[in-house]
């Protein structure tokens, strides 16, 4: 086996065992492989072990590896921010996005997906812990964002997404994962389906299970150091 295959596999046991301790349903938890600053000979390991769904922060980045590797059946997910003149690559080129922060954004991805495409998929970035200067839409700004981007035909409202600050302990990494959990309780109340909580890196994997993700975004684990 591949080193890849090797540390996809622990990463997946990983999840198994978060799934089994917190009581969550088995094969509730998907992971998202992060990718980025990594080859295309990296996603074919990965992909050659099992794995579809792949995240790239940067636009460019993530175009030229998916042309490198056009045979292949992948999903692919933004995860970076994106700037609004750039959003019509990321609407004809990926299934998801997970960082639509304000309206803006949301128009014009859902005016510049394909109409011969599904409606691309997004995640509400959030920034939950209401740091200065950090990406994502305050809490107190979601319900209002949730209702622009459910009503837009180019795009689906899938969840919420965020990057809380790193914390040392898993009792520290649980706080403000719990606080978006919360938040997709409270539009879920407000009628939007919501089945995805995308949160949970390699470091607070475990956490972010403990506290309902669905979608842990893991590229260290499986991939290595980044240079
Ligand atoms: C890089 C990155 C990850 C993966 O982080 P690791 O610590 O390498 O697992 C997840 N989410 C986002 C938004 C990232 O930028």
């Amino acid at each position: 086996m591949s080193d890849i295959a090797t540390r996809l596999e622990a990463v997946l046991e990983r999840v198994r065992a978060a799934e089994a301790d917190y009581g969550r349903t088995p094969g509730s938890v998907r992971v998202l492989a992060v990718s980025k600053r990594h080859p295309p000979e990296a996603i074919r390991a990965a992909h050659a072990a099992g794995q579809r769904a792949f995240g790239e922060n940067y636009l460019q980045e993530g175009i030229s590896k998916q042309e490198a590797l056009a045979g292949l059946e992948l999903e692919w997910h933004l995860i970076g921010g994106l700037q609004s003149n750039k959003t019509r690559e990321a609407a004809e080129r990926f299934d998801w996005v997970h960082t639509v922060d304000r309206s803006k954004l949301a128009h014009r991805l859902s005016e510049q997906r394909p109409a011969e495409m599904a409606p691309l998929n997004v995640c509400l970035q959030v920034n939950i812990s209401e740091e200065p200067q950090k990406a994502g839409c305050l809490p107190a700004e979601a319900a209002e964002l949730a209702a622009v981007v459910a009503g837009l035909p180019g795009l689906r409202l899938r969840g919420l997404m965020a990057l809380p600050a790193p914390a040392e302990t898993l009792a520290a990494q649980r706080v403000p994962l719990a606080r978006l959990r919360a938040l997709q309780a409270r539009l879920r109340q407000a009628g939007h389906e919501l089945d995805t909580l995308s949160m949970g890196m390699s470091a607070d994997l475990e956490a972010a299970v403990a506290e309902g993700s669905s979608m842990v975004r893991i590229g260290t684990a499986i991939f290595g150091a980044r240079d």
